[in-house]
C-alpha cells in the first residue's frame, strides 16, 4: 500500500476538502486565519490517520473566486504553524483560475469575478461556474512515512 520515496509518502486526492464557512467581511483579516486553522486541523487529522508526526510540504488549492488573499493566508500560516506538526513545512498555494460554462453554445470561458458571466462566444449569460471556488488541500507530504 505504502509508496516509500525519498520525499516521503505523498498523498493525493484522498484529503477531504474543508468547509469554507462564510465569515463577516468586516473580519477580513480573520477570514484567512480561520481558513488556516481549519487547514491545520485537517492536516493534524490526516497525519494522525496515517501515523505521521510531521508534515514537510503542504499544497493548497485555492480558486480565484474563493475570496482568499494568498499573502494573508501565508501570514496566518506563519503565525499558527510554529509548535504544530506543520512547523517548518513548505507551504505552496496553487491558484485555480475561474471558468464558467455557457449552456447555449457549450463554450467554457475564463471569468474574473462576480456571479453572472457573459459568454464571449454567443453573448448569453451564465452563472454556471465550473472552477474557481476551490478551497482545499491538494497534497500533503509526510517525510517519516
Ligand atoms: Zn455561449
Amino acid at each position: 500500500m505504502r509508496s516509500l520515496g525519498k520525499a516521503g509518502r505523498i498523498l493525493r486526492n484522498d484529503v477531504p476538502h474543508w468547509t469554507h464557512d462564510m465569515r463577516s467581511p468586516i473580519l477580513c483579516s480573520m477570514h484567512e486565519v480561520g481558513i488556516m486553522e481549519s487547514a491545520l486541523d485537517a492536516i493534524r487529522h490526516q497525519a494522525a490517520k496515517h501515523g505521521a508526526t510531521r508534515v514537510s510540504r503542504i499544497v493548497l488549492r485555492i480558486g480565484t473566486l474563493a475570496g482568499v488573499d494568498h499573502d494573508a493566508l501565508r501570514f496566518a500560516y506563519e503565525a499558527l504553524s510554529p509548535g504544530s506538526l506543520a512547523a517548518g513545512a513548505v507551504l505552496e498555494i496553487e491558484s485555480v483560475p475561474a471558468r464558467a460554462h455557457c449552456a447555449a453554445c457549450a463554450t467554457e470561458f475564463g471569468v474574473e469575478r462576480g456571479f453572472i458571466f457573459k459568454c464571449p462566444q454567443c453573448g448569453e449569460f451564465s452563472g454556471d461556474i465550473r472552477s474557481g471556488r476551490e478551497l482545499g488541500i491538494a497534497r500533503l507530504e509526510f517525510p517519516d512515512l
